[in-house]
């Protein structure tokens, strides 16, 4: 079993996608305070999960998940290691999908999750991998900064799907995680094709 997240993301399968049953690697990305760590708890806690009693693979930089999603499982690898003040662009190397969050409160997050993207781009120019602009805390609605509008928007300029959500209410958050899985498998299924 795995005992570091550095087993897990080898520079071997950079950019690669996951072999056929392997888990699908799912990066949270976004500026500090926005909810990552939130929504890692929510999918480590599993309401959700098919396996919920095993937290073997669950440590504080990742967590390993078996959920359904429309009819059929699938193994997600969560990765919450970001770190906002590094640049650390290992990660923008080695995830198969991309959950890029800002928080619906905080102008500078929604500008950040855009650098972000732009950044995310860089290292993937050529192949589609797949990303939602997750724009969390829809719960606080009298501090929202940035309307659904934008956010739409600016996931249409970006070519990404976009979500609100809400991790303290649980709202939307195991959506985004199943929008995900919809992508990767329609992915999957037009390179099979
Ligand atoms: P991270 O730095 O991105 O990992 O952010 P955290 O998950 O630590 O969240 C930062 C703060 O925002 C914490 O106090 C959370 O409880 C709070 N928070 C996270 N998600 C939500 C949400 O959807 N609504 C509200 N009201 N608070 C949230």
């Amino acid at each position: 079993s795995w005992s570091s997240s550095d087993s897990v993301i080898s520079s071997d399968s950079a950019g690669e996608p996951s072999e056929p049953g392997s888990p699908y690697r799912v990066v949270l990305l976004g500026s500090s305070g926005v909810g990552k760590t939130a929504f890692a708890s929510i999918f480590a806690g599993a309401a959700d999960s098919m396996d919920s009693d095993d937290c073997e693979l669950c440590g504080d930089e990742m967590c390993e998940k078996e959920i359904e999603v429309d009819g059929e499982s699938a193994v997600l690898t969560l990765f919450d290691t970001w770190d906002a003040e590094n640049d650390n662009e290992h990660y923008m190397q080695t995830g198969d999908a991309y959950l890029l969050l800002y928080s619906i409160t905080d102008r500078t997050s929604f500008l950040r999750a855009s650098e972000l993207r732009i950044t995310l781009r860089r290292f993937r120019p050529a192949q589609y991998t797949p990303i939602i602009l997750v724009g969390n805390k829809c719960d606080l609605v009298r501090r929202r900064e940035v309307s659904v509008s934008e956010g739409r928007a600016c996931a249409a300029v970006f070519d990404c799907k976009f979500i609100e959500t809400s991790a303290a209410m649980q709202h939307n958050v195991w959506e985004a995680f199943r929008g995900i899985v919809r992508q990767l498998r329609l992915r999957r299924d037009s390179k099979a094709a």
